[in-house]
Parts: structure tokens; C-alpha cells; sequence
């Protein structure tokens, strides 16, 4: 690629907005990042290099490691001295939980949340359950620019009836009193491959798998998730069905890495009396062998167990990155909630307790992330992956201070910036 070719793209850039200006959206112009430092992860590593970005419509078109000098006139934009990351990915949130009492009320505290993960340079989310009709809305809201967000991508969650028979016993907790297709009642007669066409109906992207459910239910829940092009995203302990059993499922996420204390490496029935502390190591590596060899990812949402002085997670966590399990970055917790942007905090404590480096923090941050969802259209920096980066005015390889002094966002070509 040289200098004359860059000048082809703005010729196109131009002619592209030529007649055809009032009806292109801003997501069909050609943009060039120009002149950034361009970071690509690896999962043990990464390399800095400088160079620019072309992006056609929502894609990056190529990569460009020639200085870009003069161009006037086109859809240019300078980011000299800026470090370029692909955009992250928050693998658990719960962003249509619990309902205000009046509906801006509900409609303000979603947007406000989203706008603060977007301009963190969060630009995708695995939401991990709610009411899918709000989560629908704001998953088109987002994609047609009418809201500012990262995409959404969400689950229906399956359990059996111990599990709602508690929690629906509350009102307080607001949950909707009977099941609805995004949250739906298992046992042993239910005809699954109709629960799981329920969930697909209701848009969603995966079953999160939750609790009070055996080990053949899980199985068969995560087969027919498979069959009907869903995810299955497990919860690492089910009771009864133990994590062990639920890595034999090949599910393709287990969530909340200090559950796996319960039970082990146990196969068959657990219960909450089943804990196993102090954390028989090679006990957990057994576990943790099923699930590397089932390539299923760790979501592991540290700062929520610590929030619960459950230190333990930190530890499993440390463990399954040195068996080479998957990690990715789940927050589980509420963006509001706290002046500083959770997934800061499980990027913190991956990095302070886990025995992460920054490089490979990152990595879990944005092409784990992807993973985790089963996308395979983002979550790196490679020609003909979307354009979703988190720009920053420091080196974010040297810490979570640069990570967070964000300088622009860009989610599917379109720039943000505050
Ligand atoms: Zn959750």
C-alpha cells in the first residue's frame, strides 16, 4: 500500500459522497485513522506498530503501516501519538434486571449505563439475562444509532423450579411472576427443543444455564442449543449438576470462577454443602483439563466475588490461565453503581491476583470477550473485522491508568467522542 493508493481511497471516499451524500449513513462513508500506534494482541503477548486504518462502512478495509502524509478534503482522522485497541468486550451484564417504578425512570438508567460502557470503549456486551423485550429494543436502539451503546447481545435463562419457586416468591425482586420465553422453567418433561425455539423467538443469542438443573438436562439443554444455532452459557455450579459436569457438557462458557468450589471435580450431584476448601489443586486441575479441552472460556467475575469476600475466584482464575483455559472479562455488576467502570476492576484484579500481564488482560478483554458470545466478527484488529476500537492517549500495555485516558471510541466505523 502506498502513498497514491490512500489518495485512491479518498478519491473513492469522495466520489462515494458525491450525489449520494443525503442518503448514505454515516456508517457507509470511508474513514482513515491516520497515523496511530496499531496494538495487536496475542494471547501471551503484543506488538505496537504505527500505522493507519482504512474503514469502509463498519469494517476495517486495511491496514496501512506506510506513513500517511498530507490528504486534504477527506474523512480523515489524525490519531498521531494515539494507541489503537480493539473494543472491549464485557462478557456478563444484566442491563433490564430489576425495573424502576416509572418507565423514563427505567429508560434513563438504561441509556446512562450504556453511554458509560461506550465511551469506556466497551463496544459489545454479553447480557446474562433479562427481560428480553427491553434487551431486544435496545440491542435494534443501539445497532440504528438511535442510542448510544456497545452491541448487545443477551441470553434467556433455564431453571428448574426450586430456583424460581424461591426468587418469585419475592416481590420486591420484580421478576416477572410466570415464565416468559426468556426465562423459563425446566424439568425433567419439558420438551426442550420447544424451550429453546421459546428463547430463540425472543432474539436472544444464548440459554444461560442456571441453576437447579441435573447433569442430563444440562446436557441435553446444551445439545439442542448447539442444534438450534444458540450458545449454551453455563453457570459453573448448577446443583446438582457439579462443575465437572457441566465441562463434560461442553458448554461453551462457565461463569463465576469461585462457584467452582463447589463440588470440584465431583460428578454427580452437588449441593451447597458440597465446598471444597482450602482448593485441592490437583483436583482443579482435572476440571480445568475438561474444560481446556473442551475449548470452553472461563467467564470468571473476580470484583463481584471479592464485593462477597469470596477471594477464592481470584485464585481458580490464576490456576486456569496457567492450564491455558480461557479467561474472559465479565463485570456482573452495575455500571452505576460506582464512579469507576467495573470492568476496570476485573481487568485490575486479573492483572493484581491472577498473574495476568496487562497484554494478556486485554486479550481476554476483547478477542476472549468475542468468543464468549460465539462471534467471530470483531475482537481484533485484522482487515475485514468490525471497526470497533478504544483509542487512547497513553499506552495501555503499561497500565490501567492509559487504558482508561480514552481519547475517541469508534464502534462499527462510527466515531464517539466525549
Ligand atoms: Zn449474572
Amino acid at each position: 500500500m502506498n502513498y497514491l493508493s490512500v489518495i485512491g481511497y479518498v478519491m473513492m471516499a469522495m466520489l462515494s459522497f458525491k450525489g449520494y451524500s443525503q442518503s448514505k449513513t454515516p456508517q457507509e462513508k470511508i474513514r482513515i485513522l491516520k497515523n496511530g500506534y496499531i496494538i495487536q494482541l496475542t494471547s501471551d503477548n503484543a506488538s505496537v506498530k504505527k500505522g493507519s486504518l482504512v474503514i469502509e462502512g463498519d469494517k476495517i478495509k486495511e491496514i496501512l503501516y506506510e506513513e500517511v502524509s498530507e490528504i486534504a478534503d477527506a474523512d480523515i482522522i489524525d490519531i498521531t501519538g494515539k494507541y489503537v485497541l480493539p473494543g472491549l468486550v464485557d462478557a456478563h451484564v444484566h442491563l433490564a434486571t430489576v425495573p424502576k417504578e416509572e418507565r423514563n425512570e427505567n429508560n434513563q438508567y438504561m441509556e446512562q449505563q450504556l453511554d458509560k460502557m461506550l465511551f469506556a470503549g466497551i463496544t459489545t456486551v454479553r447480557d446474562m439475562a433479562g427481560n428480553a423485550i427491553i434487551l431486544g429494543d435496545y440491542k435494534r436502539a443501539v445497532s440504528l444509532g438511535q442510542v448510544k451503546g456497545p452491541d448487545i447481545y443477551h441470553a434467556a435463562m433455564f431453571a428448574g423450579p426450586g430456583y424460581f419457586e424461591m426468587t418469585r416468591r419475592f416481590p420486591s425482586g420484580k421478576r416477572s411472576p410466570k415464565d416468559t420465553p426468556w426465562e423459563q422453567t425446566i424439568t425433567d418433561t419439558t420438551t426442550i427443543s420447544l424451550a429453546i425455539a421459546r428463547a430463540k423467538g425472543a432474539g436472544v443469542s444464548g440459554i444461560k444455564i442456571y441453576s437447579d438443573l441435573s447433569k442430563e438436562l444440562v446436557q441435553k439443554i446444551t445439545e439442542e442449543a448447539k442444534l438450534q444455532g444458540l450458545q449454551a452459557w453455563a453457570h459453573a455450579a448448577i446443583f446438582p449438576a457439579s462443575p465437572m459436569d457441566i465441562a463434560q457438557s461442553k458448554v461453551h462458557s462457565m461463569s463465576h470462577a469461585f462457584d467452582i468450589v463447589y463440588g470440584l471435580d465431583k460428578k454427580g450431584p452437588i449441593t451447597r454443602e458440597d465446598k471444597v476448601t482450602p482448593i485441592d489443586t490437583k483436583k482443579l486441575d482435572l476440571l480445568l483439563q475438561v474444560m481446556k479441552e473442551n475449548n470452553i472460556i472461563l467467564d470468571a467475575t473476580n470484583y463481584i466475588a471479592e464485593n462477597n469476600k469470596l477471594y477464592i475466584g481470584t485464585v481458580i482464575t490464576k490456576r486456569a490461565k496457567e492450564f491455558g483455559v480461557k479467561v474472559a472479562v465479565g463485570t456482573d455488576w452495575p455500571y452505576l453503581m460506582e464512579d469507576e467502570i467495573p470492568f476496570y476492576k476485573e481487568l485490575r484484579l486479573l492483572v493484581e491476583k491472577s498473574g495476568f500481564t496487562m497484554a494478556e488482560a486485554l486479550w481476554s478483554a476483547t478477542q476472549i470477550g468475542t468468543e464468549s458470545i460465539g462471534l467471530t466478527d470483531r475482537g481484533s484488529i485484522k482487515e475485514g473485522k468490525r471497526a470497533d476500537f478504544l483509542i487512547t492517549n497513553e499506552n495501555p500495555l503499561e497500565g490501567l491508568s492509559q487504558l482508561k485516558d480514552v481519547h475517541l471510541v469508534v464502534k462499527a466505523g462510527v466515531v464517539y467522542k466525549k
